[in-house]
C-alpha cells in the first residue's frame, strides 16, 4: 500500500528529507516521476501508463504536503517501516485504503524508480 498525508498536517516539513523515493512534496509545488528517480523521457508506469517521466504535474494539495502514491514503496527496499511516518509529530501519514499493494509489487516499484531504464 501506499501512504497518505491527511489533512492533520502541520506542514512542518520533518518527513520531505527522509523520503526515499522523493514521493513527498510541498504544498502548492509541482511533480514529476523523474524528481529524486532515475526515469527518464517516456516510461511505463506500474499499472501499465505510456507517462513522460519529465513532465511536471499540478500540485494535488496547495494546503498540505502530499504524497505521489506512484513513486511511495511504504519505503519497501530501504527501510524496515515508512519513514515519513515514523518522523510526523502529529502522525498524520497513514496508510492509503485506495493504494493498496502487495510487498512484491512495492519492491517492483522501487526497482523501477531506481533503476536507469
Ligand atoms: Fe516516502 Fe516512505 Fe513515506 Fe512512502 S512511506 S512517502 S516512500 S517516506
Ligand atoms: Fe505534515 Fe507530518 Fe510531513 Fe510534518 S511530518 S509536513 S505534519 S506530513
Amino acid at each position: 500500500m501506499a501512504i497518505i498525508i491527511t489533512d492533520e498536517c502541520i506542514n512542518c516539513d520533518a518527513c520531505i528529507s527522509e523520503c526515499p523515493n522523493n514521493a513527498i512534496y510541498e504544498p502548492d509545488t509541482n511533480w514529476s516521476y523523474a524528481d529524486g528517480s532515475a526515469l527518464k523521457g517516456m516510461v511505463k508506469t506500474p499499472k501499465g501508463l505510456e507517462v513522460d517521466a519529465n513532465e511536471e504535474h499540478d500540485p494535488i494539495s496547495d494546503e498540505f504536503f502530499y504524497i505521489i502514491s506512484d513513486k511511495c514503496t511504504e519505503c519497501k527496499g530501504f527501510h524496515d517501516k515508512p519513514q515519513c511516518a515514523s518522523v510526523c509529530p502529529v502522525d498524520c501519514c497513514i496508510i492509503d485504503e485506495n493504494h493498496i499493494e502487495t510487498e512484491t509489487e512495492l519492491l517492483a516499484k522501487k526497482t523501477w524508480l531506481h533503476s536507469e531504464n
